[in-house]
């Protein structure tokens, strides 16, 4: 039964606030995003799909996309890594669409994910491990947003640096909490 914390966001904050924040991908409650009509994922690759730079496909995460597009759902790697064969394959092995060397979060990205899986940003739901990045770029553009922990430690030095100021805002998130005390499998408020 997956866990999950719900928020909704106002004022400044309201951008860098994430609809759910989970420990990771494998947590998405699949019942919140019907209930939402969401029929497309967009997720961050480094460190929410695979820790930074390690780009082999896990039984388990491979799992994760089958299951995903076993339940309607259209998925969409959106990445600011470089292109590379590497990216490429494991996104053909996942049978999953690709824009890489993204600048997240930027509009003109997701618009381009969003037209690959033929969605609208209501949609949508954007994942991944960076309040700067993916949540306040999947905010700006109108999408659900939810944040993952990062799966490992090592990471661009320009993101920790970012860490430090998310951090602060992660700090902040807690007045932002949905009390929604039935989550197991029940996503109603
Ligand atoms: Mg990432």
């Amino acid at each position: 039964m997956a866990e999950y914390l719900e928020f909704k966001g106002t004022g400044p904050m309201r951008l860098l606030t994430p609809n759910l924040r989970l420990k990771s991908i494998y947590d998405l409650p699949i019942p919140w995003l019907k209930e939402r009509r969401v029929r497309a994922i967009l997720t961050d690759l480094d460190n929410t799909l695979v820790p930074w730079r390690d780009y082999r496909v896990a039984a388990e995460l491979a799992d994760w996309f089958r299951t995903l597009h076993g339940e309607g759902f259209r998925t969409v790697i959106l990445t600011n890594a470089r292109p590379s064969p590497t990216i490429k394959e494991m996104s053909e092995e996942l049978q999953t669409e690709l824009v890489v060397g993204a600048r997240k979060p930027v509009q003109r990205f997701f618009r381009r994910a969003l037209e690959r899986v033929d969605a609208s940003p209501v949609e949508a739901c954007v994942i991944g491990d960076q309040v700067f990045t993916d949540v306040l770029g999947g905010n700006l553009m109108g999408c659900y947003t939810v944040l993952v922990e990062r799966i490992g430690r090592r990471e661009f030095f320009g993101t920790k640096i970012m860490r430090l100021l998310e951090r602060r805002v992660l700090g902040r998130l807690d007045r932002f909490r949905v009390q929604n005390e039935g989550v197991e499998g029940d996503a109603s408020r």
